[in-house]
């Protein structure tokens, strides 16, 4: 069975529930699920905590410099079914999404130096398969010989309306309007930066789900996993 465990990349726009999917999929055939994303958040919030963002600008040497300070790892928490991250130790779960983390990640995440950091370890946690992965660049840098890739999207509105009731359900206090204007920029910033830009690899196949449920999500699935492994 072991020669059967294989790479699943999932890669899209932000906020489309890529990492809810990445997770429910894990779960469903015992593989283990990394947040990419979650990587790039926890480098900037260090970055913020630090001083190496003046006014939501990032000052990318010193970001650079900071890097070999960053230890990144993720510890199983069973009440929530899936890793939370820590930074040196301490649990970041809980402060990694907010607009301000938000706003300022796809800027961080620009820098070739911090994706240079996250990429080797993302291949390294990967290394023994059975894993499935959420991201910008996982289908087409970090693991471009995974064997089932989907491109995830959503229309732009609902997925700003899906972040701010997730977000306004944990006591934070955002308008809807400056979700969706960082939706669409992280979009914009993530589809166009000179390293590693968002983009659909050739062979991975697209799931809108602007309107789907999560259990027709996972109906979609079992098709395209069936496919890949019967191959
Ligand atoms: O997935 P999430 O929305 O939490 O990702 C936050 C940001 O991290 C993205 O907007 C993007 O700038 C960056 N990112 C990336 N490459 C990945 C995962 C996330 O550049 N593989």
């Amino acid at each position: 069975m072991d020669n059967k465990r294989i790479i699943i990349a999932i890669d899209g726009h932000s906020s489309c529930g890529k990492s809810t999917f990445a997770k429910a999929i894990a779960a469903r055939l015992g593989y283990i699920f990394i947040d990419t994303g979650a990587m790039y958040r926890a480098v900037t919030l260090y970055a913020l905590e630090h001083g190496a963002i003046h006014s939501g600008i990032v000052e990318e040497a010193e970001v650079e410099a900071m890097l070999e300070d960053i230890n990144i790892d993720f510890r199983f928490n069973p009440s929530r079914g899936a890793s939370d991250i820590y930074v040196n130790g301490d649990l970041v779960e809980g402060k990694i999404r907010t607009i301000e983390v938000s706003n300022c990640v796809s800027a961080v995440s620009s820098i070739a130096a911090v994706r240079e950091k996250l990429v080797a370890m993302q291949q390294e946690m990967g290394r023994k398969r059975g894993v499935v992965m959420d991201g910008r660049d996982i289908g087409t840098v970090v693991f471009p010989e995974a064997e089932l890739k989907i491109y995830m999207t959503a229309e732009p509105r609902v997925r700003a309306e899906r972040r701010y009731k997730e977000l306004t359900e944990k006591g934070d206090s955002v308008t809807l309007e400056e979700i969706y204007e960082n939706v669409v920029s992280r979009d914009k910033a993530d589809m166009t930066r000179k390293i590693s830009p968002l983009r659909q690899a050739e062979d991975a196949i697209v799931l809108d789900n602007s309107y789907m449920s999560v259990e027709e999500q996972m109906a979609w699935f079992d098709q395209q996993y069936c496919r890949v492994i019967s191959q």
